[in-house]
């Protein structure tokens, strides 16, 4: 199993291809842009109450067999936030006082 590479922010849908360094995910690969994880999410993952991380590059170029973007190529599904704003803010103002390792 590879890493789910998506290609959009499931909250304001800008694309996050593969190689974009703005795409922040959480352990579930939820995936958003690292400017509505700063200022809409304040770190709090809406799905599952998670932190995020810079998400990782896969290599273009296949360094060892079977394993490059070509062969395990990044997903097409474009996923959308079920919450609304309203309920993501409530939501992240209970959880993002307390830091992720601790949640
Ligand atoms: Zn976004
Ligand atoms: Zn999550």
């Amino acid at each position: 199993m590879a890493l789910e590479l998506r290609p959009n922010c499931e909250f304001c849908d800008i694309d996050l291809p593969p190689d974009s360094p703005d795409a922040r995910i959480c352990t579930y690969e939820c995936t958003f842009c690292a400017s509505c994880v700063e200022t809409e999410l304040r770190n709090v993952c809406p799905n599952c109450g998670g932190g995020f991380e810079k998400r990782p590059i896969r290599p273009v170029q296949e360094w060892r067999p079977g394993l490059s973007l070509a062969r395990r190529p990044a997903s097409t599904t474009r996923h959308h936030l079920a919450y609304d704003r309203s309920d993501m803010s409530a939501f992240s103002a209970r959880v993002s006082a307390i830091p992720p390792h601790l949640r």
